[in-house]
Parts: structure tokens; C-alpha cells; sequence
């Protein structure tokens, strides 16, 4: 079921500003209240709550930045927005709704509850995910990102009043930032409903930010990635995510490390893995072979009749792990390779060697002839 675009719903253009949401989702609200809609009020149920929803987005700054960007896709949260996902139904949960609504518009309505806001909000922290290659990652580097944040509006500095202008003193609480509510017996102090307790109005908002005071924005950072770093390490970057709301101070930048597969090499913690194809006369005879690491070649001495899997430790050839202790090893794994493409006279020679091997009364192939002998008495017990 494709969702209806949320500015057409509220029938509001893309730059419109808060008040103009808040506005004309009052007005679509009492259109749509059931309690008016007493011939169709399914259809009148459904339609309301796709302009609740609607709302609920358009009127937080960072989900309709998001819905800005990705759509719905960007502020889908599966919270019940389908048919009968409507808690309880009933007049109570419409009344809840309008108490939800109205209660921001008209101060604070059914004064249930002292619910105090404090508009001041800390920025929240960011995710990066940053691929590095094992070499970067073992060598440490400095990585340039480009990180799309909430960054503080630049055309009104932050207030979110429009250029030239300044957000007034409110005049409900005469910029206190909270109200006195007479509630029975009880004079309760409450955040200011007009001015959410920041003791301010905007009466002309900022056209770039929509009187939010934030941007979506990108910004180019610099991260020094420490030598050692593994996937799933993370950085963090004090500051540097989104910026707060209202002044609130801005959240971190966590950059999530995520190294990618290399040619040659796997990693486990320190020490790094690699398989070296040797040829079958080089097995039998040993010598010296040439193995890469990270930095460059080195000579690796065999012995002779070395079995295929044998693994060989070049020590302090590894990693050397972010949170410090010993260098790790390069463990590399030898593989024997059998010889492709034999000519003629190469086949005639390692037929004339199979002769010599059975010839010579010694068992030349241990493992082979032992495996021979487990099978040998395993099919015996069987039939036996
Ligand atoms: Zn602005
Ligand atoms: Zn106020």
C-alpha cells in the first residue's frame, strides 16, 4: 500500500513553515474527527490518522528532514499505522489524540499530568561507517569523511528567527519559560505551552530552517585512525554530531571501523593468515621461499618433505593491536600444488618414481598407508 505524500495530506507546500503545519492539521483534524464524520466514520478514522501521522513527522524538524530526503522510507517505524492499529477506537482515544494536539495550540487544555519540558535538547550522536584496507588499518591513517549532520542554521545562527528579525519575548509567560496552572487545590508550575519553556517566540521564522534552527548539512571531517584499528572499532569524535536544539549542546560522531577483505591476507586479532602455494619437488626438497608481508617480502626457509597445511610462524610480523601488548605473527600456510600440463616424458618420470617408491620396501606415504589399514579394518568389523 504506497502511503500518501504527508505535505499533500496536510495540504501544505514543502517550505512550509511549522506554524503553517501546525495550522492546517488543526484544520484537517476537526474535518476528519469521527465524532463529525457520523456517516462514514471508518473512512473518516482512516483519513485522520494518516494526517496524525503526517503531522507527527512534519512537526519534528529531524523526521521531516529525513522524509525531506529519503521519504517514507526515511521516518517508517511500523508504529500501527495500518488499518485497526488504533488503540482502543473508542471517544477516549480520539480524546487522547486531541489532548495531544490541542494541548500544543490552545496551553496546555486538559492539564493532565505535569509534564515539564525542558526545550533544551543535546544533539544526537551519529554513526559512520568507515572502510578502511588491512594496510591503513595496521599502519593507522587519516581519513577524510563527509557526514551528513543537523548542523546549526547559518542565515539565522541558530535562533531559527528570520533574517533581520529576533525571536520575541514570550508573552504568555513573559519569557519565564513557565506557567503558574491552577489544578483543584494544587498551583502547579508547568513549561511555558506557547514557547515550550524557552521564554521565547518566533514570529517570522527563518525561511532556511524553518524556524528549527538546524540544517541538514554535509560536513567534511578529518579522522586520525590510530595504528592496530580491527571491524568494529570505533572513534569517537566529541562534537561532532548533530547539533542540540534550542542551544542544547551537540551529540558525538561515533565512526564505526569496517576493513575490508584483503588479497592475501585474513586477520585475527594480531596475527595475520596467509596460504603459500608451494610445488611438489620444493615440498620434498625444502628451501627457501619468499613470502609477502605488509611491509614487503621475506625469505622463509622449508624443510624438506614438508606436508601440505603445515603452518609456518614468522614472529612480529603481525599486527601490532590498538589497545596495545605484542606485536602479532604472520602464520603462513603452505599448500602443496600438483604439477597441470605434464608433457609426455615428465609423466614417464613420475610414473618410473611411483616404481621406486613401492620398489624400495619403505612406506614413503605414512598417512596414506595407515588411513588404508583404519578403512580395512572398519569394512572388516562390519562384515565380520
Ligand atoms: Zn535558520
Ligand atoms: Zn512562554
Amino acid at each position: 500500500m504506497a502511503k500518501e505524500d504527508f505535505y499533500k495530506l496536510l495540504g501544505v507546500e514543502k517550505n512550509a513553515s511549522e506554524a503553517e503545519i501546525k495550522k492546517s492539521y488543526r484544520k484537517m483534524a476537526m474535518k476528519y474527527h469521527p465524532d463529525r464524520n457520523k456517516e462514514k466514520p471508518q473512512a473518516a478514522e482512516k483519513k485522520f490518522k494518516q494526517i496524525k501521522e503526517a503531522y507527527e513527522i512534519l512537526s519534528d524538524a529531524q523526521k521531516r528532514s529525513a522524509y525531506d530526503q529519503f521519504g517514507h522510507a526515511g521516518v517508517d517505524n511500523s508504529m500501527g499505522g495500518g488499518p485497526g492499529g488504533f488503540g482502543g477506537g473508542g471517544a477516549e482515544g480520539f480524546g487522547d489524540i486531541f489532548g495531544d494536539v490541542f494541548g500544543d495550540i490552545f496551553g496546555g487544555g486538559g492539564g493532565g499530568g505535569g509534564r515539564q519540558r525542558s526545550n533544551v535538547q543535546r544533539g544526537a550522536d551519529l554513526r559512520y561507517n568507515l572502510e578502511l584496507t588491512l594496510e591503513e588499518a595496521v599502519a593507522g591513517t587519516e581519513a577524510k569523511i563527509r557526514v551528513p549532520v543537523l548542523a546549526t542554521c547559518g542565515e539565522c545562527s541558530g535562533s531559527g528567527a528570520k533574517k533581520g528579525s529576533k525571536p520575541v519575548t514570550c508573552s504568555t509567560c513573559q519569557g519565564h519559560g513557565q506557567v503558574r496552572m491552577q489544578q483543584g487545590f494544587f498551583s502547579v508550575q508547568q513549561a511555558c505551552p506557547t514557547c515550550h519553556g524557552t521564554g521565547q517566540q518566533i514570529k517570522d521564522p527563518c525561511r532556511k530552517c524553518h524556524g528549527q534552527g538546524r540544517v541538514q548539512e554535509n560536513k567534511t571531517l578529518s579522522v586520525k585512525v590510530p595504528q592496530g584499528v580491527d571491524t568494529g572499532d570505533r572513534i569517537r569524535l566529541g562534537g561532532e554530531g548533530e547539533a542540540g536544539a534550542h542551544g542544547g549542546p551537540a551529540g558525538d560522531l561515533y565512526v564505526q571501523v569496517q576493513v575490508k577483505d584483503h588479497a592475501i591476507f585474513t586477520r585475527d586479532g594480531a596475527n595475520l593468515y596467509c596460504e603459500v602455494p608451494i610445488s611438489f619437488p620444493a615440498a620434498c626438497l625444502g628451501g627457501d621461499l619468499e613470502v609477502p608481508t605488509l611491509n614487503g617480502k621475506v625469505k622463509l626457509k622449508i624443510p624438506a618433505e614438508t606436508q601440505t597445511g603445515k603452518l609456518f610462524r614468522l614472529r612480529g610480523k603481525g599486527v601490532k593491536p590498538v589497545r596495545g601488548g605484542s606485536i602479532g605473527d604472520l602464520m603462513c600456510r603452505v599448500q602443496i600444488e600438483t604439477p597441470v600440463r605434464l608433457t609426455k616424458d615428465q609423466k614417464a618420470l613420475i610414473e618410473k618414481f611411483r616404481e621406486s617408491l613401492s620398489s624400495g620396501g619403505k612406506h614413503h606415504s605414512p598417512q596414506e598407508h595407515s588411513w588404508v589399514n583404519g578403512v580395512k579394518s572398519f569394512f572388516d568389523k562390519l562384515t565380520g
